[in-house]
């Protein structure tokens, strides 16, 4: 019993290393599976979490998760030594090699530090039914937990359009907080 409990408390904290080798581990069936899983579990995840604690606190889980998710993204897989053009070029790059979305910054403020990040088909709502609503509350939190790791300051990020709400891209406005 101790044994199970102490692998539990493991699994429950993230940690990058526990995402295994998954090449080694599914070398049959490789590193890619379809977008239709990913949206199975996070549109379970949210409906389990809207139930029990309501939309707005379950929006917020998945933010907080997004920001988590995009930190150690950061840290673990981008070059942060580099200029902004070259890390948001690098960054570019990853979310199409992971298939994540493709991302175009819109509008920057040298001053503030302010972005304006559109991504084209993105992968948590690209191809929803149209609700008039921005569903991309995961993706906010991933936005802010990169740019916060690689600036060292603390980026609100909201979504402003998204293919919910009627929109072919996401549009996300990034505004420094601290
Ligand atoms: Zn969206």
């Amino acid at each position: 019993m101790a044994n199970i409990f102490k692998r539990d408390a493991t699994v429950h904290e993230f940690n990058w290393d526990n995402l295994g080798d998954i090449k080694a581990g599914r070398e049959d069936l490789g590193e890619e599976m379809p977008v239709l899983v990913y949206r199975l579990m996070q549109f379970t995840m949210l409906d389990i979490l809207t139930k029990d604690f309501g939309p707005d606190k379950a929006n917020e889980y998945f933010r907080r998760a997004g920001f988590l998710a995009g930190t150690e993204f950061t840290k673990h897989v981008l070059d942060l030594t580099v200029d902004l053009n070259t890390f948001l070029a690098n960054l570019t790059q990853a979310l199409v090699d992971l298939k994540i979305g493709i991302l175009r910054m819109e509008a920057f403020d040298p001053d503030s530090g302010d972005l304006v990040l559109t991504v084209g088909q993105d992968l948590d709502c690209s191809g929803l039914p149209v609700t008039n609503e921005t569903v991309c509350n995961y993706d906010e939190g991933f936005i802010s937990g990169i740019l916060g790791t690689y600036t060292g300051k603390t980026y609100d990020v909201r979504e402003i359009d998204c293919w919910a709400s009627g929109d072919r891209v996401c549009r996300f406005n990034a505004t420094v907080t601290a």
